[in-house]
């Protein structure tokens, strides 16, 4: 693991905010999750895109410089030595005495963890996962990439309690995602996913899937679906920079499909290999 606090490398041990850091008081910050494959960033440009946004929308000035961000994750990159790697990227609004509203004259707080990826095991790809649904509690921006996830931990851990992987986030009876990562399904052939608005976040991987999707010509609607729709479904699976392109053979205890992974999910997994080796932006 290596990590760079606010521009310098620290080791575990000293790797420390303040008290008063409103990331730890508010949740007040962002985050990002990029993926190295074999030593090429995955879409780093668009993570940093997302991430600028986000910043726009909280009224976070990013004063550390445009180009400092992303120079230094790709030298702790490069410093981590790990080919295969996942980097954390979290920007907070500074250390200030605890006010709701917005400090002035504060420096914000960036952090860069580096860890060694591990690829998740292979039998999850080739037979497909369980999911749970739970309702949506989270507020309506959930385009903007908080580091507030606690309503997301709590679904995770609800799947963890019943055994499945994830857990499906519906809001009133539209299913919206999941707990980190984008839903799709697969019904007739057609792929249907929610759009990008402000209920969802604009997964990268989901960007990534949806130019897949038009390179096979499958057929594609981004509208919002039911979840009796989801359980009708012949093919189901996620997508995530951790999580890549996941088949969900089960929801609620119930089988989807044939409770197999489908082959639009087979042909997706299979390109989505394919791009990990090639993308490098
Ligand atoms: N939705 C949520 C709620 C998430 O937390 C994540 C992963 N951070 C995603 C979707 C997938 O986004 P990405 O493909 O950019 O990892």
């Amino acid at each position: 693991t290596l990590i760079y606090l606010n521009g310098e490398k620290v080791d575990y041990e000293n790797a420390k905010i303040h008290v008063e850091d409103r990331g730890f008081l508010f949740g007040d910050g962002l985050y990002e999750v990029i993926r190295v494959y074999d030593g090429k960033f995955f879409y780093l440009g668009k993570h940093m895109e997302r991430l600028k946004k986000g910043a726009e929308q909280i009224y976070l000035e990013l004063d550390f410089g445009p180009d400092t961000l992303l120079e230094t994750i790709k030298k702790a990159v490069k410093e981590s030595g790990f080919k295969d790697a996942s980097v954390y990227v979290q920007v907070t609004r500074g250390t200030a005495p605890r006010q709701h509203a917005f400090p002035s004259n504060v420096k914000c707080t960036w952090l860069i963890i580096v860890r060694e990826a591990k690829p998740q095991p292979q039998e999850f790809y080739e037979n497909g996962v369980e999911a749970i649904t739970v309702p949506d509690e989270r507020w309506t921006r959930c385009n903007i990439k908080t580091v507030q996830l606690l309503a997301n931990c709590i679904a995770k851990e609800k799947a963890k309690r019943a055994g499945a992987y994830e857990a499906i986030f519906h809001r009133g009876d539209i299913i919206t995602e999941a707990s980190s990562s984008n839903v799709f399904i697969v019904k007739d052939g057609t792929i249907f996913t929610h759009p990008a608005n402000n209920l969802i976040l604009h997964g990268i991987t989901r960007f990534a899937v949806l130019e897949l999707i038009k390179n096979n010509n499958f057929e594609l609607r981004e509208e919002p679906f039911s979840k009796e729709k989801l359980f009708a479904a012949d093919e189901v699976f996620l997508t995530g920079t951790m999580t890549e392109v996941m088949p969900i053979v089960k929801v609620d205890g119930k089988i989807i499909g044939d409770g197999v992974p489908g082959k639009i999910t087979m042909k997706l997994i299979e390109d989505f290999r394919k791009l990990t080796e090639t993308v490098d932006c």
